[in-house]
Order: C-alpha cells, then structure tokens, then sequence
C-alpha cells in the first residue's frame, strides 16, 4: 500500500449519445494526469476503475464534473499501491456491463431500492428475514462473501438470466443482490424486479462500501478487486477471518492461480503447497491429463 496514491472506483447509468467522443477526451485527460486503469463509456453509461496520486485523482474529478452528465456520482476511494494497473484502457462500447438481453435493463427506468450499509446492518442486528444474493462470479464468492448468502450458479454476469430458477423459490421473499461496487447489481437487480420478484433491493456503493464501514463482520473473508491487488479488505488490524480454501487440498488461503491449460485459464483459489514450480496450477485432472497428452 501506498498513501500517495488513490483507487478511484464508480459508475453512473446514464444517457451518453457520444460515447467516442468522451473516451477520446478522457482518455486525454487520464494521460495528462498519468491515470492507469480501465474506463468503459457506452450509451447507457459509465464505469470506472483507476489508479494515480491523491492530488491527480482530486483534479480528474473536478475536471469530470465539469460535465452534467456525471454530477452526483458515488466516487469509491482506496489506499493505492502506486502500480494497481498494469496501463490505462479506455473504451467505448455496447454496453458498460452485459447480461447478453435482447430487451435490456435501464436501470433508471427499472431497478431495486437501493440500500445502504447502516441499513442492511440494521437488518443483520434485527435478525429480519432477507436473503442476500450474490451476483459475482463463483471464484470472487470463495475467497468472501456475506455470510449465509445466495451465490448465482453462473461462470459470467451474462449468464445471470438463464440461472434465474436456482432463486425461483425467493420469488415473494426480500432479497439484496450484491456485488463488488454496485453496477452490476443496478441491472441485475432491475431483472428481478421485472421477472416478478416482489421486493427487490440492492446494495447502495457495493460490498466495498460495506466494507469500508463494517469490517470484518458480516462480510467474511476478503473482497476480489479486478486489479494487481487481487484482493482487498478495510480492517486495519489484518484480524479477517479466512474463508477461501483450496481448490485441490482444501486448507484455508486467500491467493490465486489461473489453470496452466491456457485454453481453460481458469481462475482457481490454491495454497502455496499445490502450485508447480512455476506458481501455476491444473483446475482439473482433465486439464492436467490435456496437457501432459499434449507434451508427451
Ligand atoms: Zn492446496
Ligand atoms: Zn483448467
């Protein structure tokens, strides 16, 4: 960690009729300011991921709002390391996050009530009957998650619409989709809400805004962050309670590995002790056996 620098993290759905327009210019922008990190713009929004010196970040902000589009944003910050981000990777595209609908979700049409921290952990102490459902992929759940939560049965966001009977049974229940800073619960949620769920909420900020106010309590384990980080928690005093076990021998650890099968590139969670020598690892016995056919 690196207090000089700041991880910027936010998101905001809103209409954006020159999507090409605007990545070129901040694109500029972050240059100017050395920004490293990922922007996606498209034309129902923005999302944001990036990394640079306090005062640098202080200024792309001041410099963003000049902007009426993105006044109002939740702007999420974090310790930085000085080297989160490999490079800076703006884009424009379709969508700033995909469930792969031909009747997509506007969530400022169509969407959850959101909910913030202090209340959902008025909720925990209260013992109220909800159910949190987790909409990140399955190996960002391993490593920490709410506890007693509901993860979706997918490998991808996409696939959340076709996975959507595993929670047919919360139909008439209360329930909170989560997910890392929001964005994709603000779609996700406004999905439910038209498949006929009848009391839909979401995380306001994301589990990193939980975190950032209630650590290590009713979150357990650590947060995956899609940076060099890899993960990330709030509790000043390291006192988190290890959840991730791994994948091959089940003995509790928080790192991960990507399946040596470059074709499967899985992401697994896995011990120091079950990596190869070149800190690699096979996720199946069907991975090792391709590659071994392949050498031999
Ligand atoms: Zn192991
Ligand atoms: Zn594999």
């Amino acid at each position: 960690m690196n207090p000089e620098f700041t991880i910027l993290l936010f998101y905001k759905y809103v209409r954006i009729d020159n999507p090409e327009e605007v990545r070129d210019a901040q694109r500029k922008l972050c240059e100017n300011l050395g920004l490293k990190g990922r922007l996606i713009f498209a034309g129902e929004g923005v999302n944001v991921t990036l990394e640079g010196t306090k005062e640098n970040v202080k200024s792309y902000i001041e410099e963003l709002e000049k902007d009426s589009r993105f006044l109002n944003i939740h702007f999420k910050r974090s310790v930085g390391t000085g080297d989160a981000f490999p490079k800076l990777s703006v884009k424009a595209r379709k969508e700033i996050v995909s469930l792969h609908l031909e009747n997509d979700i506007n969530p400022n049409e169509m969407t959850g009530i959101h909910l913030k921290p202090e209340e959902l952990k008025q909720w925990y102490e209260e013992g109220k009957e909800f159910y949190v459902i987790d909409m990140r992929n399955d190996y960002e759940f391993k490593v920490g998650h709410f506890k007693g939560s509901v993860l979706m049965p997918v490998q991808n966001f996409r696939d959340i619409p076709s996975a959507l009977s595993h929670i047919e049974h919360l139909k008439g229940k209360t329930v909170v989709p989560v997910c890392t800073g929001g964005v994709r619960c603000e779609k996700a949620s406004g999905l439910l809400v038209r498949e006929g769920f009848t009391d839909v909420y979401q995380l306001d900020g994301g589990i990193v805004s939980y975190m950032e106010k209630f650590p290590a309590e009713e979150f357990k384990g650590t947060l995956y962050v899609f940076d060099r980080r890899i993960t990330m928690d709030f509790d000043p005093e390291d006192k988190h309670e290890v959840v991730g076990l791994c994948d091959n021998c089940n003995v509790k650890t928080e790192t991960f590995a990507n399946c040596r099968n470059k074709q499967c590139n899985k992401k697994i969670l896995c011990c120091e002790n079950c990596r190869l020598e070149d800190g690699t690892a096979f996720c199946s016995k069907v991975c090792e056996a391709f590659l071994l056919e392949k050498t031999a």
